[in-house]
């Protein structure tokens, strides 16, 4: 496989660039490209093509899969959560959910991230590699394949900072999107950031019709950089400004994420402040109950606390939803499967 390509790399422009390069008719490469939307795993599998040009491609690329190291079902509903195994041996998580509008995956952007979030566990051995974006389809393939049934929802929520890896994301993104391709709409794709506001501002030039994420789970900088050291070089105003010109420019309302951590930011005041910063805006917060990491002394605020700031930010106008913990059994938090993992590798050599 030295020096091949990995085809779910290139998008259908680059697929036909190559094959009129070679002397073949545009057409021939959006018939390529559907066939790798058809899940292929070689390329003699294609029908409608001649021989001389297959054996072309078969040289230059080749078709990769990731492999279901793991699976994890919940047993209260039909949440799985899979570790998936690359080519070179690195491993991320992705999930399953399963929701009445249809199936949704979470998947991972990297190996690992460098953001250094206190109370996440996906940067526990910091970042590893950015995935391409054809290992990320791989993360829709795999499970497609598993369950033997298409995906309709996307959220980039997995391990890894998407807009730390932002061109392979956004390439991902648009193949995804591709009528041609598996034809996911844009707006049943959320991503999620822990506010690198330079790329906030590049994504609202792309013009996509992506639900935007926010993971704030502070409104006061000195807070917000205890627990997310990505605030000390992109602080609180710099986010919300980047955020005003996204719902400004796409009319889209922003999602806040704030995972609520007993006694760290769950408190009256904490909402108060919130509802003050977001008053007025486009938007919408998301509550978590923070998920326990293994090694961080994080636990979840009490039942009533979660409902008393989510009366407080409806208060201030602000529409506030309380995330359902969709496989609570395995609902260990993302980053833990694969840290899990490593850990096994670690002992057994
Ligand atoms: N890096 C991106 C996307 C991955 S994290 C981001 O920061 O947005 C997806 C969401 O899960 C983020 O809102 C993140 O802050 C949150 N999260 C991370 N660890 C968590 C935990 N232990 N409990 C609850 N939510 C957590």
């Amino acid at each position: 496989m030295i020096n091949k390509i990995n085809i779910k790399n290139l998008d259908l422009a680059d697929i036909s660039n190559y094959l009129i390069e070679k002397g073949y008719p545009k057409y021939r490469g959006e018939q390529l490209f559907q066939w790798i939307y058809k899940d292929i795993d070689d390329f003699s599998q294609v029908k409608n093509m001649p021989k001389d040009m297959i054996d072309m491609i078969a040289n230059d690329f080749y078709i990769d899969r990731a492999v279901i190291e793991k699976k994890q079902k919940s047993e209260y509903d039909e949440t799985a959560k899979y570790l998936l195994k690359f080519n070179d041996g690195n491993a991320v998580e992705a999930v399953l959910m399963h929701y009445e509008h249809g199936r949704s995956i979470c998947i991972s952007t990297q190996v690992g991230c460098r953001m250094n979030c206190s109370f996440c566990a996906s940067t526990l051995g910091g970042l590893v590699r950015n995935l391409t974006c054809g290992e990320m389809l791989e993360e829709i393939m795999a499970i497609e394949r598993d369950i033997k049934a298409k995906i309709s929802n996307i959220v980039l929520m997995g391990s890894g900072e998407p807009f730390d890896n932002y061109d392979e994301v956004i390439k991902f993104i648009r193949i995804i999107n591709d009528p041609k391709g598996m034809n996911i709409g844009t707006r049943h794709i959320t991503i999620s950031t822990c506010g690198v506001v330079p790329r906030i501002y590049d994504f609202i030039k792309e013009k996509l019709q992506c639900t935007l994420a926010i993971s704030l789970h502070s409104a006061e900088n000195q807070r917000r950089s205890e627990i997310m050291p990505v605030n000390k070089k992109y602080d609180i105003l710099q986010v919300i400004a980047a955020c005003k010109q996204y719902t400004g420019e796409t009319k889209r309302r922003v999602t806040f994420e704030y995972a609520l951590i007993k006694d760290i930011n769950d408190a009256k005041e904490d909402a108060c402040e919130l509802g003050n910063l977001l008053k007025g805006m486009l938007c919408h917060v998301n509550l978590i109950p923070v998920n326990s990491v293994e090694g961080k002394a994080y636990s979840k605020s009490e039942r009533n606390t979660i409902n008393d700031f989510k009366e407080v930010l409806e208060g201030y106008g602000i529409e506030t939803t309380i995330r359902r913990e969709l496989g609570s059994d395995i609902d260990a938090a993302c980053g833990q499967l694969r840290q899990k993992y490593i850990e096994q590798i670690n002992d057994h050599n």
